[in-house]
């Protein structure tokens, strides 16, 4: 037992460590895989010794505490992370996890959405107008970025068109189009200057800046993925909302699609997969949410994410490398 104690001990050491220099100073120092690895130990560890789980744990935590160098803005409903799945069988036990919490045998839609590798950000509009951006920070507070945010061009400072509730909190994920973090990178190091380790970082880093100048002459783009306050105003299917959304003139990626079951999941993330170099922008993976939000709704939620949604993660395309001689920014 002493052995277990003190591997999860350092498990749980590593993982904070790891998520404060990637969630809080956008800095990450080991590769995804490998912290994917060691949380999926910890998980495992803690589902066969549930007294080892606190609050604390990295397992139950989301994201990382938001800099005090930024105002704090308070989260009306919490900004969570997602599940991963990472293999069909898996897949299929979500759908069925979900069927047994709902004691009935269903037939799910899913939304199906590309996992855009960026930032997550909240931004809300009163009266149509974009009145405050935040970043998720540790999903009950985050980083008030509404000076950046207002500089990102796909973002519409007024929303177009009419019957928008009067609050409206839409989510989504600010990103760096692959051609825009070259172009930045290559510039960068001509003038012998930081470049950015990927465009995650770039646009993470790019945002939470302090001068909001910097992050205006960054590529930032964004993708909206849901809504938070407001919801209740629209209606009850998430790809409708998104639609909605869209109209409002929120950009939504042209790949998201409603699939039947875990089957039409599993094809949606083949066919992703198959096409994800060509994509103009970095995914990590793909989202199955539950269309139906009375359905969610009834599912609710774990400690740090939602029971009706799941990320179907791909596998890492490159482990992290270290180029010498090249300071990368953060
Ligand atoms: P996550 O990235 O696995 O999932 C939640 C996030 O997905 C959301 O906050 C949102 O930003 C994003 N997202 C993108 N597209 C979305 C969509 N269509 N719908 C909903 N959300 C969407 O969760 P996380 O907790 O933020 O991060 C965990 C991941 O971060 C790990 O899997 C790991 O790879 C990486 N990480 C790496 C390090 C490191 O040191 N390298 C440290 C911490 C975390």
């Amino acid at each position: 037992m002493s052995d277990i104690l003190s591997r999860h001990r350092q498990l749980c050491e590593l993982l904070t460590e790891y998520g404060h220099q990637y969630y809080v100073l956008d800095n990450p120092t080991v590769p995804d895989a490998e912290y994917d690895r060691l949380m999926r130990e910890l998980i495992a560890l803690e589902a066969e010794h549930p007294e080892l789980k606190t609050p604390a744990s990295p397992s139950v935590r989301v994201g990382g505490q938001p800099l005090s160098a930024f105002s704090q803005v308070r989260h009306e409903i919490p900004m969570l992370s997602l599940d991963n799945v990472f293999s069909d069988e898996e897949l299929q036990a979500f759908e069925q996890r979900m069927r047994d919490r709902l004691k009935r045998e269903l037939n799910f839609t899913f939304c199906c959405e590309p996992k855009l590798d960026g930032l997550a950000v909240s931004l809300l509009y009163v009266d149509g107008q974009l009145v405050q951006a935040a970043t998720r920070g540790d999903g009950t507070t985050g980083e008030e970025i509404t000076d950046n945010v207002r500089t990102i061009k796909a973002i519409p400072l007024v929303l177009r068109g009419s019957g928008w509730p009067a609050r409206l909190e839409v989510r989504g994920e600010v990103f760096m189009p692959k051609a825009g973090f070259e172009a930045m990178n290559a510039k960068a190091l001509a003038a012998g200057e930081k470049v950015f380790v990927n465009p995650r970082n770039a646009a993470a880093g790019s945002l939470r800046q302090l001068d909001s100048r910097i992050t205006a002459s960054r590529p930032l783009s964004f993708y909206a993925y849901g809504v938070g306050v407001g919801g209740d105003e629209l209606g009850n299917s998430h790809f409708a909302r998104l639609t909605q959304l869209n109209a409002w003139g929120l950009p939504l990626s042209p790949e998201v699609k409603l699939k039947e079951g875990a089957a039409g999941c599993q094809a949606f993330h083949d066919d992703i997969l198959a096409r994800r170099g060509e994509l103009p922008y970095e995914i990590d993976g793909v989202v199955y949410k539950v269309d139906d939000i009375a359905l969610q709704q009834e599912l609710g939620f774990v400690a740090r994410a939602p029971r009706w949604a799941t990320a179907h993660k791909f596998p890492a395309e490159e482990e992290m490398t270290l180029l010498e001689n090249v300071e990368f920014q953060v």
